[in-house]
């Protein structure tokens, strides 16, 4: 997982010093709700970050039209790394809160281009609860978005 951590003080959020222009990054991308821009540690070549204009720390604090905004960029971008560098795979991956492993407090997705064996990889420790179980999972759920 990402190993950079933002340690900028409460007010200066590297990704709003970025939007505003304070700090350098190599843009790929911009338009009225999303920036997209070269992610410096590069997991592989063309992996770029896509993040809201806006500051908002998470998923829960964007916009519906932000959501969209970010999606459409991102397919964009995935579009231009398949254009540009061929990758064989692309993972997106974005991440809500320290225990999801976010380490930059505005919200972002990464746009990751992906090859064999490039040493990229997600600990997915399955479950496979019983269907009565994810039944009762499914139920909360649809209860939740009703609300
Ligand atoms: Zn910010």
């Amino acid at each position: 997982m990402p190993m950079f951590v933002d340690t900028s003080p409460p007010g200066q959020c590297i990704f709003c010093r970025l939007v505003a222009g304070d700090i350098p990054a190599f843009r790929v991308w911009e338009d009225e709700l999303s920036i997209a821009f070269m992610d410096i540690g590069q997991v592989n070549p063309g992996h770029v970050l896509v993040a809201t204009r806006r500051h908002a720390a998470t998923l829960f604090d964007i916009t519906p039209q932000e959501a969209a905004a970010v999606a459409q960029t991102a397919q964009r971008v995935a579009r231009a790394v398949r254009a540009a560098f061929d990758p064989p795979g692309l993972t997106l991956l974005q991440a809500n809160g320290r225990e999801g492993d976010q380490t930059v407090f505005h919200f972002h997705l990464h746009v990751v281009p992906r090859h064999a064996d490039d040493g990229v990889a997600l600990s997915w420790p399955r479950k496979d609860p019983p269907p009565e179980v994810l039944k009762g999972y499914a139920e909360r759920l649809a209860a939740a978005m009703a609300d």
